[in-house]
Order: C-alpha cells, then structure tokens, then sequence
C-alpha cells in the first residue's frame, strides 16, 4: 500500500472521529472500514530498500560521466539528487563554498523529528585514475555513485512516520581529490563537521559499498558499539557472509570528521575493490543485490524491525 494512500486514511480517519457518533450504523460502517485499511498501512513499512531502483540511481550518474568536484557533470548529479529528494517530500538544504577557488556543494535532505542522525555518502569521484592511467578520471561506479545511489533509494522507501530520529541523508562533496595537487581527503565531509552548530547522535558513512563481490568488515577509526549494532542488524537480515564481523580495514573517510568531534560514527565500506581509482570502476562491477544490502541494514537501523 502506497504511502499517501495510508496517510489520506489517517486524514479521513483523524476527520471522521466526531461525525460518527452522529451517523450510527453508516459511521460504524465506514470506522470499521478506516481500522482495516490503517491496520493494513501500519502492518508494515510501505515500501522496503529495492536494489535494482538503487543501482538505477548508479546508472543514472554514471551516465553524467566522471563527475569530479567543480564540473558541470557534478552539478548535473547534485541537481538530480535535489530533485529526487524534494520528489519525496525531504525538505533539502546545501552548504556551499569554495575550496581552492573550485566550488564545492554538500547536500542535505532532512525528514523526522527528535535527536539527529546523520547517513552520509560522498557523491563526487576523483579527477585522476592514479592508480592506473593519471590522465583518465574516475568515473566511480561503487567510489561515489554507490553510496549516493542508496541514500537516494533510503529517501524513497523510507517511512517518515516510523522514524526513529530526525534523519539526515548527507551528500558529500570533495571527498575524492585527495593528494593530488595538494588537495585534501574529506573537504566537504570536515566543513559539514565544522560548522556543526549542534551535536547530532550518530552518523553512518556508506562508501564503496556496491561490490558484486561484497564483503564489510570492521573498521578501526569507527565506533565499536555503532559498528556492531549494524553488524547485528546485518545478522538478523542474513547477510552473514557479507556483514563479517572482524577488524579489516583502517580507512580515513569522511565520518573521520565526526569521530573527531566525538560523535559516533561508523564507516560502511568495502575496500577490497581491485578497481579503485581505475578507469574500471563502472557500473557492471556494481550489483543491485549488494545494494540492496546494506539499503535493508539501514533502513531498519532507521526505522526499526
Ligand atoms: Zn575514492
């Protein structure tokens, strides 16, 4: 059942509370016909983290091209994600500044109420193939349009009247130049942290997370406990060979910002990747399936069982 649907029942039912006890038999009639339908909305979440929709969202940016931080393509693609966020009623914001005279655009997409969380991807791909052809750029299939294609699925099927928290989904920016030319890692992620005016609960980094050849381990600069709660959801949803709970990888990222801030923070990624930084980051190594993932960990982590 479709997500307006259930709330224009909530409306009619909310309205219907005084005129009933007037109407009798019709009334009692149309309350009974009110609690089937809400009891069918409230059964379960109306809709749940769909791979193939999130891997569209990977094509889709792979199809602007490399889209390093400054280029009309990244524009095109923030632009997109605006677009895709406001189409499901988040209220969306951006942080926009310059870094060596390069313009850079974090995107925010806000929707719940209470403490804040924060689940953040960067949506940028690095200028330079460097570990492979340094004149090619990236066009980052799974390093940048991955984590933005799922936070842009999350936005879809994300129910706001079971979230937990006020959620965030976070759009990075200048993530990926790092080293060359002097630029730092991290940019938009450290402003972002930088000119927090509040501390916010959590946050949750997906990064590098659609691999066909999937396997999450541990990270080191991330929050035990954070870490482990994910892990178990993973657990629960079956994806034991995927979610490996044991210390791998130790990755400067953009949650390092919030770690520094004290805040918890977890980096969900996937880096044994042959492909990073080459020209062969492109979508056919990405898979729906591994999408779809780490969408359903964090969208119970959202909104709960
Ligand atoms: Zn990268």
């Amino acid at each position: 059942m479709g997500n307006s649907l259930c709330k224009w029942i909530k409306g009619v039912t909310g309205t219907l509370k005084v005129p009933v006890t007037f109407l009798k038999v019709p009334g009692t009639f149309l309350l009974s016909l009110a609690l089937l339908l809400l009891t069918a909305c409230g059964s379960a979440s109306p809709r749940t983290f769909s791979g193939e929709q999130a891997y569209a969202h990977v094509l889709e940016q792979c199809a602007l091209g490399a889209r390093p931080t400054g280029s009309p393509a990244i524009r095109a693609a923030g632009d997109a994600i605006i677009a895709h966020l406001e189409g499901w009623d988040w209220a969306v914001e951006t942080q926009e500044f310059t870094y060596r005279d390069t313009p850079v655009r974090n995107i925010i997409g806000r929707a719940g109420e209470g403490p804040v969380v924060i689940v953040g991807a960067h949506y940028d791909t690095r200028r330079s193939a460097d570990q492979e052809d340094p004149a090619q750029p990236v066009l980052g299939a799974n390093d940048g349009a991955s984590g933005a294609a799922v936070l842009m699925e999350l936005a879809r099927v994300l129910d706001k009247d079971r979230l937990r928290h006020q959620v965030w989904l976070v759009f990075f920016d200048a993530e990926d130049n790092g080293g060359l030319d002097g630029w730092e890692w991290c940019v938009g992620s450290s402003y972002m942290a930088a000119n927090l005016t509040f501390r916010p609960e959590a946050m949750v980094l997906v990064d590098m997370v659609g691999d066909a050849d999937q396997q999450f381990y541990f990270e080191r600069n991330s929050s035990p406990a954070l870490q482990q709660e994910l892990w178990d959801i993973a657990a629960t949803l079956g994806y034991t060979t995927t979610f490996v709970p044991e210390y791998r990888w130790t990755v400067y990222d953009d949650h390092i910002p919030f770690v520094q801030l004290g805040i918890p923070a977890v980096d969900i990624i996937d880096f044994d990747y042959p492909y990073w930084h080459t020209t062969r980051d492109t979508p056919d190594k990405v898979s729906p399936a591994s999408l779809e993932r780490v969408g359903r960990v964090l969208e119970v982590w959202l909104e709960g069982p």
